[in-house]
């Protein structure tokens, strides 16, 4: 596989995968059922290809990073959601992998505290959105509000459905502000999630993850289904866009994942910060 430091290279690499087949479009209306998450795109049968693909991208995704985190002008924000085992952990840890834990932070957000139910549901997250020249991983997101919150109706359709706007509000702000956002939805199948919780529970060093609350939601599939096609619906934008990504498939799904990572940190043509003036010719004594 071709080196990917220089930018040509990098942008003959991406042309071989059509990313952008898997976003939304802002109001396109999503029947999940309908979407594959076997889907391997153009690299059905074709695994090897796809993961010398996904290592020179993921050595550019490290190179750019270093850059953003240089020049120190923009702000990167990926939220990650997903059914359990949907992988986000998995993307977290392959996608991520080499860049430097210096400018890159994962926000988990798990059942809110007592203290942050007594705020807006908005209030925990804003802390955590990055600033000039990190990048932040959001694991679950304010996007909870819409989905577990509706599924178990732990606040009135009243209150949650006003949500989609203040979320795409605050997201606007972000952007408006310098921020990239980027969302994944990773797609599983029941059948597959069905496959990974038994794993969980099979496995010693897994079987920790595993909360009978999976079992719930799992019961629930089919509300949070529509509950994620709602929500990814009307908060799909131009400029902070949702991707359904398939992911049964954990190298395919990592491979789209750093393709769009890779392909919106390039769009910022990004540049190393001029050097001091004076260093030029200076030399270390010995
Ligand atoms: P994960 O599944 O992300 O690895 P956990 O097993 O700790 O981590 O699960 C976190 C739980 O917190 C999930 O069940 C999720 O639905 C729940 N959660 C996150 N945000 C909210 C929220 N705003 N309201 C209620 N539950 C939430």
């Amino acid at each position: 596989m071709a080196d990917a430091r220089s930018s040509d290279t990098v942008h003959a690499l991406l042309k071989r995968i059509d990313h952008d087949r898997y976003r939304v479009r802002p109001g396109q209306r999503l029947d999940l059922a309908r979407i594959d998450p076997e889907d391997n795109g153009d690299f059905s049968g074709r695994r090897d290809d796809a993961e010398a693909l996904f290592a020179a991208l993921n050595d550019r995704l490290e190179a750019l990073q270093e850059l953003l985190f240089a020049e120190g002008k923009h702000r990167i924000l990926v939220v990650l959601q997903a059914m359990d085992c949907g992988g986000k952990d998995g993307v977290i840890r392959r996608v991520f992998d080499g860049v430097n834990p210096a400018g890159v932070d994962v926000a988990s957000f798990k059942v809110p505290t007592e203290v942050e139910l007594a705020h807006d549901y908005l209030w925990r997250v804003h802390p955590h959105v990055p600033a000039n020249g990190k990048m932040v991983i959001f694991n679950r997101s304010h996007y909870e509000d819409v989905l577990v919150v509706r599924v178990l109706e732990l606040v009135p359709e009243a209150r949650w459905r006003k949500r989609y706007d203040h979320i795409r509000a605050f997201e606007q702000l972000l952007v408006d502000e310098g921020t990239t956002v980027l969302k994944f939805y990773l797609h599983i199948s029941k059948d597959e999630q069905a496959k990974r919780l038994q794993e969980r529970l099979d496995d010693p060093e897994k079987r920790w993850k595993f909360r009978l609350g999976d079992l719930a939601a799992r019961k629930a599939w089919d509300a949070y289904m529509a509950a994620y096609e709602e929500a990814l619906t009307r908060t799909s934008t131009d400029d902070a866009p949702w991707y359904v990504i398939p992911a049964n498939d954990k190298w395919y799904r990592d491979l789209v994942c750093v393709a769009i990572l890779v392909d919106a940190l390039e769009r910022l043509e990004m540049r190393f910060p001029p050097v001091e003036a004076g260093t030029e010719g200076v030399v270390i004594d010995a």
